[in-house]
């Protein structure tokens, strides 16, 4: 599998010191095969793939992975940050009901999908309502009130005889049997008086994107002003997801994306294609055809469907911690020898601490700390930010020979890092205390704290 060759060719890479750009290209190479093979559109496959390429080319030189490692974290990096980033939460409306319309080609799994949400949101103590405004078949309506009652909402829908009155004022060249415009508005105002807080408004679809169906569905948004109109796409359709979604974010311009029949084994190539050419975000999975086959989309577990490289991604997550864990060994060693504690070493520690998080929690939750609540509430995060900046500004030199710094060089340190001199010579104060401390500490055996850090 492309797993497996790319965890050789990392083998064949290891022990490389930089990304060469042979190295780039040859990962890319299998990454781009990847890509087509999860179905990314191949536009869509030429951009992404040339981004990272420069991303990859740019590149920091990481001593923890080697350099198919690092394009293949560009490259879930990147994905993640098409598909979204972040999961996108329903915009609800300030006054209810919050109105969802759904759109999509016929086939997509809308019906289907109106009842997954309604479920969904009724789950979380909303009181959602079905609005049947596919008019295109009779049995279209008859769908979604099974549907309706499956997930236990309620379904308006049209009672034969009166759909707006009339057959033949629908948008031209639809067959319909009734107005869905004319319901969809009828049917949010239902919701209104009858006081459901969310309306989710089912529409017809066809087979292929068609100029009539586009302008039905433009009039439906135009008369209900949804909040969020979700567009509902089949994940198995492939090379076509752009055309279609381009054509509907041009006729309905909707404002999330709902992936379907995720259940099979699509790669997830369509949610790249799609989430990249309309910049909309995904905001579910539909997983099967049972009411309860919704999922909120996560851009990170679509990223490692499409690059179908689990394995891969794991293995990088452990070689920067093992990384870490080096690191951490050759800081103790340092302790025991008799080299002195440099700012370099320090820089490495404020990294480590950083990388924990929050400061003030991980402190509370130690041992004995609980005790200095005071102190911990008077502990200015800032201020790390501010000690950081002065040791960047030190030349190598400077780092590894603090007593060296003159006067000139504490006045050139206190300007490149926006801090007083006084700043400056607080902190050297504190770092000569350290680096004694710790000296002392190494001749009695004790464990060394946090050096020079304020407080
Ligand atoms: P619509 O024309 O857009 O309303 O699509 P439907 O909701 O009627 O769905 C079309 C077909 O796809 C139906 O047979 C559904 O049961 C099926 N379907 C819809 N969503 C899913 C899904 O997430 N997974 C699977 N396996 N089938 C689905
Ligand atoms: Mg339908």
């Amino acid at each position: 599998s492309l797993s497996d060759r790319l965890t050789s060719t990392f083998k064949n890479l290891r022990g490389k010191g930089r990304l060469s750009e042979s190295d780039i290209n040859s990962t890319i190479r299998d990454i781009r095969l990847a890509l087509i093979d999860a179905d990314v559109a191949t536009p869509v496959v030429r951009e992404f793939t040339g981004r990272v390429r420069e991303r990859a080319l740019g590149a920091e030189v990481s001593q923890a992975l080697n350099p198919g490692q690092q394009v293949v974290k560009i490259v879930n990096e990147e994905l993640v940050g098409v598909l979204g980033g972040q999961t996108r939460e329903l915009q609800m409306a300030k006054h209810p009901p919050t109105v969802i319309m759904l759109a999509g080609l016929q086939g997509s799994g809308k019906t289907t999908f109106a009842g997954k949400l309604a479920r969904f949101l009724r789950d979380k103590g909303h009181f959602p309502v079905l609005v049947a405004a596919d008019l295109q078949r009779p049995n279209a309506v008859t769908q979604l009130e099974v549907v309706a009652e499956r997930a236990g909402v309620p379904c308006f829908a049209p009672e034969p005889g009166n759909v707006g009155g009339h057959d033949a004022a629908t948008a031209e060249g639809t067959q319909s049997y009734g107005d869905p415009v004319w319901v969809a508005r009828a049917g949010v105002g239902q919701a209104k008086v009858r006081q459901y807080d969310v309306v989710i408004v089912d529409t017809a679809g066809r087979l292929a994107v068609d100029e009539n169906l586009m302008q039905q569905a433009a009039d439906i948004r135009d008369a209900i002003q949804p909040d969020e109109v979700l567009f509902v796409i089949d994940a198995m359709i492939g090379q076509a997801a752009i055309e279609t979604a381009l054509a509907f974010q041009k006729g309905v311009d909707f404002t999330g994306v709902v992936l379907s029949k995720l259940d099979g084994d699509a790669r997830g190539g369509a949610a790249l294609s799609v989430a990249s050419v309309t910049g909309r975000p995904i905001m579910f999975s539909s997983i099967g055809e049972q009411t309860k086959d919704i999922e909120v989309f996560h851009p990170d577990r679509m990223a490692s469907r499409i690059l179908d490289m689990g394995d891969v991604l794991t293995l990088i997550e452990q070689a920067e911690k093992a990384f870490d864990r080096d690191q951490a060994a050759a800081m103790a060693r340092k302790f025991m020898d008799e080299e002195d504690f440099t700012f370099d070493d320090f820089l490495q520690q404020m990294a480590a601490i950083k990388k924990m998080g929050n400061l003030k929690a991980l402190m509370g939750m130690m041992p004995g700390m609980s005790g200095m609540k005071e102190q911990l509430a008077n502990l200015d995060e800032r201020e790390f930010d501010r000690v950081e900046a002065m040791v960047r500004s030190m030349t190598p030199f400077e780092r590894t020979h603090p007593k060296q710094i003159n006067g000139s060089r504490r006045a050139r340190i206190a300007g490149g890092s926006g801090v007083t001199v006084s700043e400056v010579n607080s902190l050297l104060e504190r770092f000569g205390q350290a680096q004694k401390m710790m000296r002392q500490m190494r001749r009695g055996g004790g464990m060394p704290g946090m050096p020079g850090l304020p407080g």
